[in-house]
């Protein structure tokens, strides 16, 4: 039986860095992976996605090229095969770096493979068992197929599928009204497909504020795409009417409402892949969803075995995930008692304009009891915008009154994505906002208006 250091399960965002860590410390490492090198961010998530979104955005400014005086000849079209070429080009790269980076590790044995636990010290490979005093979990996690009447019997799609697409979809029907499935509805809906977004709740990306969610409905709904909000009693059948391949049906105000669609995308939430991992065998607690229950450093019930990235339920993003293995990398080589809960949480929904986020939504910030302050501006008073012909969305910091704490920001329009770090750096430093107002930004950006935003707070 190979015995080892430490044993990591999965090569996502965490496993290979902290494998990078150990193995140069001079620890003797095994990493397992069953899939692809790199996980959900580089494969099918993040990285593929975003390429998409550059390429929605490039046929939407061609469209809108004459607004800019930019002639185009004829009509904008879509090779979806290049689209596709493009993605998965961007994506095998930063695999293949991984996968070299981690073959060619001095001190570390990468086993291709579904790990599985035996004990709390060991895990079999396929016809191996290997063992080690420290095990790290990253496994990850995958797409819901919620128990929607029908859908087992009609073809539908992942966010992991959805990627293996070359064709543009007539008409995407698209379950699930948060962040995959709105960032694949506009993708799609710029590609030319008709789409329509069906969402069980009453609104979209029910975790922001009203006025947020409201913002991001309007600027989808401005480019065509349909959405069923309160979507209650959903079923899924073969389309009957010619129009396309499948049916979602759904409760409507004068009874069964169905639309028809070509393709149908589910995207309704995800689940930690500790369903086949044994971990029962280890003595592992997971709650009822089935995420890692760890401690403020990682760790697992069981002394020796850490939780790293989306398994364990404490985020649910690549910039957590990474964030999770210095974090264990700190307290385990560098007597650096890092926590989890240092962390604020970030994060973008990568729609065009791009919402940038962090910290507390105004609605939650009220929940504290504080006296709560926000500031407001609607993208169309901010210069840089109206130079870029974007204009659409607003930005809004939630403070709190008495401290000057700046407690969290939506920050919905062009170039968001990034300004919001402005106000995550300040969070960070534990900076009162008076503290930074006085500065001067560079013009025209949409930053220069952060200082303005922090002179001009109203009670909320
Ligand atoms: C469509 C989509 C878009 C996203 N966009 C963003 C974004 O823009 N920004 C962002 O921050 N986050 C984004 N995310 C989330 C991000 O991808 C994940 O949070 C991140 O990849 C989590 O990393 P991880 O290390 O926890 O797990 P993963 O990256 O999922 O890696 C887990 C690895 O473990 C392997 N594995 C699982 N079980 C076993 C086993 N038993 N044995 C061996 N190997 C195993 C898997 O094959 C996989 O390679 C997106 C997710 C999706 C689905």
């Amino acid at each position: 039986m190979p015995s080892y250091d430490a044993i990591i399960i999965g090569t996502g965002q965490a496993g290979s860095p902290l494998a990078g860590r150990l193995a140069g410390a001079g620890q003797k490492v095994a990493i397992v992976e069953r899939n692809l090198f790199g996980g959900t961010c580089v494969n099918t998530g993040c990285t593929p996605t975003k390429t998409l979104v550059a390429s929605a955005k490039a046929a939407q400014m061609a469209r809108r090229a004459a607004e800019f005086g930019v002639v185009l000849d004829g009509p904008v079209k879509i090779d979806m095969k290049k689209v596709k070429a493009r993605a998965d080009a961007v994506s095998g790269a930063s695999r293949d770096g991984i996968g070299k980076w981690l073959d060619g590790m001095a001190n570390c044995t990468v086993y291709r493979g579904h790990a599985r636990f035996l004990d709390r010290r060991s895990v079999r490979v396929g016809d191996e068992v290997l063992s080690a005093d420290r095990i790290f979990i990253n496994v990850g996690g995958r797409a819901i197929l919620p128990e929607i009447p029908g859908l087992a019997g009609v073809p539908h799609l992942t966010n992991s599928t959805i990627m293996d697409l070359d064709v543009v979809p007539d008409h995407l029907l698209i379950i699930g009204g948060s962040y995959v499935g709105l960032e694949f509805a506009q993708i799609y809906r710029r590609f030319g497909a008709r789409v329509t977004v069906f969402e069980a709740g009453p609104r979209l990306i029910r975790r922001e504020d009203e006025d947020i969610s409201r913002a991001v409905s309007d600027i989808l709904t401005a480019e065509g795409i349909d959405i069923v909000v309160d979507a209650a009693g959903l079923a899924v059948g073969r389309g009957t009417n010619g129009a396309g391949g499948i049916a979602v049906s759904h409760d409507g105000p004068n009874g069964l409402k169905a639309v028809f669609g070509s393709h149908l995308l589910v995207a309704a939430g995800r689940r930690p892949n500790t369903d086949d991992l044994d971990a029962e065998k280890a003595g592992i607690a997971l709650d009822a969803h089935g995420t890692i229950i760890v401690d403020d450093a990682l760790r697992t019930n069981v002394d020796g075995i850490w939780a790293l990235g989306d398994c364990n339920g404490r985020g649910a993003f690549t910039h957590t995930a990474y964030n999770d293995f210095e974090i264990v990398a700190a307290n385990l080589l560098d007597n650096d008692p890092r926590r989890v809960s240092d962390r604020i949480p970030v994060y973008a929904l990568y729609v065009d304009p791009p919402l940038g986020r962090v910290g507390l939504t105004e609605t939650d910030a009220k929940k504290t009891g504080r006296r709560v302050a926000v500031s407001t501006r609607p993208m169309s008073r901010v210069n840089r915008a109206i130079e870029k012909g974007e204009t659409q969305g607003f930005m809004k910091i939630v403070a709190d009154a008495d401290s000057g704490e700046i407690l969290g920001a939506a920050l919905l329009g062009t170039g968001c994505d990034e300004v919001v770090h402005a106000l995550i750096d300040v969070m960070y430093a534990k900076r009162p906002y008076q503290q930074v107002r006085r500065g001067v930004h560079i013009h025209p950006t949409v930053s220069e208006l952060l200082p303005t935003m922090l002179g001009d707070f109203r009670p909320s």
